[in-house]
């Protein structure tokens, strides 16, 4: 272990895992630290959950070379079917309309993570330290530093990809914004009677929204919406007892529901870092901004991170200039702020005006869905947005190795 290191990246998940990744083959002294063993069943959040990939998001992992070891894992949403139960109004986003592809990929976090694990722990170029976790850290003017159980590393760069309850972001006094939204995510992989055709539904019910989005294997990725006290009751329901409760909130588009996998639930915030940067450090992915599910938006968010940051880092190193300093990361910050702060407020946007029931709201919403079907461009402008595929993109978003 040659100290100091070029980078030390905090957190193996998704965000971490992959910078560490992208930052690699490039001669750079590289450590990632994480408090779990960096096994797939280890890494708290390489659960059963479906994650939504962008299209943006595959290119990324494509022009890392890790999609291939993804790609069979994968299924592909070529068509996005929104509506509200009881309500008029509905719009859609099509794949061949907007020429790509697929819109995005659904994959299973374990199968995302299992892919990120086999790349990382075959690179030579990185320590891994794990499991291990982060006590302290002290920035310094040349280094930063953090301790370890039994270890102190040093750094010029500090990347802290730990999380929504980042451990490094408290140390390091980072302004937080934070929203409580009262409502709990209930996740289960699905069975549906008719099959999905590759249609990722987001329904709009008055208990919250609900998604079904296509699995591998004919199945549908649930991710159920709900108030904070009605998750315990529906977890303790029996199979039959939660297919009737889905069944009636989401209706009959995928025929009988017939077998629902393992149950979880996952407690909703919003959070919201405004300046993700300080001198040597740098806070990316989940401990950066934490989303609602709703939109599907929160890791392909925190990829588009990794991927710029990755650019801004190497350019920096290449011609000679200190990666940690301010001049690096504040082109950094600049590049990445407008997108992290639209996805921010329209992800917050689309709760709140989804959550409330009143008449009017809903009428308005209704009419709000009709006037977008019959809106090509606007279909287009926000497809191009959700497929994190608009503004100036880094090369991995272009599918351009750095
Ligand atoms: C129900 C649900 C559905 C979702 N669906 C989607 C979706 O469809 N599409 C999408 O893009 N996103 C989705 N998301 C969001 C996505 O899951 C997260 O954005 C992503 O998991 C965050 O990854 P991360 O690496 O930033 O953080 P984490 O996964 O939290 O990883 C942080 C890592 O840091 C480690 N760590 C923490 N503290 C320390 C320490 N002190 N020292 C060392 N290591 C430490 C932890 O052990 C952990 O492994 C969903 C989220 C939920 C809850």
């Amino acid at each position: 272990m040659k100290q100091p290191y070029d980078i030390i990246i905090i957190g193996g998940g998704m965000a971490g895992a992959s910078l560490a990744i992208a930052l690699s083959g490039h001669g750079l002294h590289i450590a990632l630290v994480e408090a779990a063993p960096l096994k797939v069943n280890d890494v708290p959040n390489y659960d059963d959950r479906g994650i939504a990939l962008a299209h943006g998001s595959q290119r990324i992992f494509s022009a890392m070379s890790v999609w291939d070891d993804m790609a069979a894992n994968a299924e592909p949403i070529r068509h996005i079917h929104v509506s509200e139960q009881g309500g008029f109004g509905f719009t859609h986003l099509d794949a061949e309309e907007e020429q790509v592809p697929a819109l995005g990929y659904v994959i299973t976090a374990r199968d995302l993570g299992a892919a990120l694990l086999n790349r990382l722990t075959a690179l030579q170029d990185i320590d891994l330290i794990a499991p291990a976790r982060v006590q302290w850290v002290n920035i310094e003017e040349d280094l930063a530093h953090i301790g370890l159980e039994e270890q102190t590393l040093s750094t010029r760069l500090l990347i802290a990809a730990d999380g929504g309850n980042s451990f490094v972001r408290k140390q390091l006094c980072f302004d937080v914004k934070r929203k409580e939204y009262g409502q709990s995510a209930i996740t289960a992989n699905v069975t549906p009677g008719q099959p999905h055709d590759n249609i990722a539904y987001e329904r709009f019910t008055t208990n919250g929204p609900m998604a079904m989005l296509p699995m591998t294997e004919q199945r549908c990725a649930l991710v159920w919406t709900v108030k904070d006290n009605m998750a315990g009751e529906i977890l303790s329901l029996n199979e039959t007892q939660f297919l009737e409760q889905v069944q009636r909130q989401f209706g009959w588009r995928l025929g009988k529901l017939q077998r629902a996998g393992k149950r979880s639930s996952y407690p909703l915030s919003q959070l919201y870092v405004p300046d993700t940067v300080q001198h040597r450090a740098v806070v990316v992915g989940n401990a950066a901004h934490t989303l609602h599910p709703v939109a599907g938006q929160g890791f392909n968010l925190g990829i588009r991170d990794v991927a710029t940051l990755a650019e801004v880092v190497l350019q920096a190193m290449h011609s000679g200039e200190d990666p940690g300093s301010m001049a690096a990361l504040q082109r950094y910050q600049a590049w990445r702020r407008k997108d992290q702060r639209n996805v921010v407020r329209l992800t917050d946007t689309l709760v709140r005006s989804f959550s409330n029931n009143l008449p009017p709201f809903k009428m308005a919403r209704n009419l709000g869905m009709l006037a977008l079907e019959g809106l090509p461009p606007a279909r287009h402008a926000i497809a191009r947005a959700a497929m994190g595929i608009h503004g100036r993109l880094p090369k991995l978003s272009r599918g351009l190795p750095i």
